[in-house]
């Protein structure tokens, strides 16, 4: 399977002490519908013509940001429009949105259960740090909760991704243990380290996300978002 990572942007409503865009978390630039379509087209001009089916079922497109739900769902709308048309006949059958999961709203909600079959959620939750917080330092890890009760809800797909880094990695265990109970499909992530292959195979084989700096999780999943 190929995953490919599309930067959208930037912009993001928290800042994580770890963040490494943290200068640019303030930039509203994010690509262009057209943008994004030349480039599926390019993608496609570069998979021979007797390839191009396998590759749609196989190949695995993932947003990422900053945060991507800081734009509307009606800009994926679009995305996903016009690289259907950038691919067709042969639509990329799997995405997935990576995501802070601080601004899920019913608009969202709602775009998510549409796209269930196609586009799953990677939610950055880190069970243990205190990292992942708003611009006002305030903790994100009980909005995220909250939100994964709503997906859970609604049967939106969705893994989650912890960050374990040298401040927190004597509680890893914890964080097994907390991912465990609450029944989340994780994987855990050292910044910095990349994954190795056989994890990112398993990591599949669960149906969870992976990341490039993916290293381990009994279930397991992208860049922060
Ligand atoms: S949610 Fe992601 S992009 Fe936003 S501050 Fe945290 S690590 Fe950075």
């Amino acid at each position: 399977m190929y995953t490919i990572v599309f930067q959208l942007g930037f912009k993001c409503n928290l800042q994580c002490k770890y963040c490494r865009e943290r200068p640019l978390l303030n930039d509203s630039t994010k690509v262009a519908v057209d943008k994004y379509e030349s480039f599926c087209r390019a993608i496609r001009l570069g998979i021979p013509k007797n390839k191009m089916e396998q590759f749609a079922k196989t190949a695995h497109f993932m947003f990422a940001g900053g945060e991507p739900m800081m734009a509307p769902p009606s800009y994926f709308e679009s995305l996903l429009q016009a690289e259907a048309e950038a691919f067709s006949p042969f639509p990329i059958q799997n995405h997935s949105l990576q995501t802070n999961l601080t601004l899920l709203n019913k608009g969202w909600v709602e775009f998510l259960k549409s796209e269930r079959h196609r586009l799953y959620l990677g939610v950055s939750y880190d069970v243990v740090g205190d990292d992942r917080v708003f611009r006002n330092g305030r903790l994100s890890n009980d909005k995220v909760r909250r939100n994964i009760d709503t997906l859970r809800e609604h049967e939106i797909p969705f893994g989650v991704n912890c960050v374990i880094d040298s401040k927190s990695l004597e509680r890893m265990q914890d964080a097994i243990d907390i991912f465990e109970k609450e029944g989340l499909d994780f994987l855990t992530r050292p910044p910095g380290i990349e994954p190795r292959y056989e994890l990112r195979m398993e990591a599949q084989r669960k149906g969870c996300l992976y990341g490039e700096e993916a290293i381990q999780g009994r279930g397991d999943h992208p860049q922060a978002a």
